[in-house]
């Protein structure tokens, strides 16, 4: 069996990619997460360099034209999201493998590029509601964002039959539960001390 060395998660905003891709780094600390690079502005407590690389517009485009990115997406208007190519080469090199919170056109994309090595994600919700009080919870947009991400949503969850798995998370128990057997048929067992 060729082990897959990239785990992509996908979802529409406020699903729960950033908790469970933390869930999956706690377990297995050896893994890496794939920093993106990004336009948009870091919130308060964002590191450059660890959540994103935080660049300008004019940067980004620029990056683009030099083929840096393995996939890029203006993921809401006037903001960039990209998955460097560089890691990407070096995760094959070495074997190691990565962890990549990306959007559901860029999720799609990367398992493209890399078929054999990756598995795709989809981070599910069972209602849309969920996800609005989530975002409002997180406090980390205005009104007008979360609307707009919520209308990208009601399409973005069309896709999730495109993934190889969807990962039910209305209660975190049963995403976990659920994270530790596809780990595991993957070939990565979950040991707890
Ligand atoms: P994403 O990265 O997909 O935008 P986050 O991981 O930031 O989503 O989750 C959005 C918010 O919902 C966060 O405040 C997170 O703590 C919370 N959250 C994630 N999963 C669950 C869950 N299963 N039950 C309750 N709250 C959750
Ligand atoms: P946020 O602004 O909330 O950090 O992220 C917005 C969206 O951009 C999320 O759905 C996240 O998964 C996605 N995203 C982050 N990095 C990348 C990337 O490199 N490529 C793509 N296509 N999407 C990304």
């Amino acid at each position: 069996m060729i082990k897959p060395l990239f785990f992509v998660f996908s979802a529409p905003s406020g699903a729960g990619k950033t908790t469970l891709v933390r869930y999956i780094k706690s377990l297995f600390d050896h893994f890496d997460f794939s920093v993106s690079y990004t336009s948009r502005e870091p919130r308060p407590y964002e590191k450059n360099g660890i959540d994103y690389f935080f660049v300008s517009e004019e940067d980004f485009r620029n990056k683009i034209k030099t083929d840096f990115f393995v996939e890029w997406e203006e993921v809401y208007p006037g903001h960039f999201y990209g998955t460097p190519r560089q890691p990407i080469l070096n995760c094959l090199r070495d074997e190691r493998v990565l962890l990549l919170d990306l959007d559901v056109r860029g999720g799609l994309a990367f398992k493209k590029a890399y078929p054999d090595r990756t598995v795709a994600l989809f981070v599910g919700v069972s209602d849309l509601k969920i996800l609005e009080q989530r975002l409002r919870k997180r406090k980390t947009e205005s009104e007008a964002k979360i609307q707009m991400r919520l209308e990208k949503a009601r399409l973005e969850m069309e896709q999730a039959v495109f993934f190889d798995a969807i990962v039910p998370n209305d209660r975190l128990e049963e995403a976990y539960q659920f994270l530790d057997q596809l780990m595991e048929s993957h070939g990565y067992p979950v040991r707890r001390s």
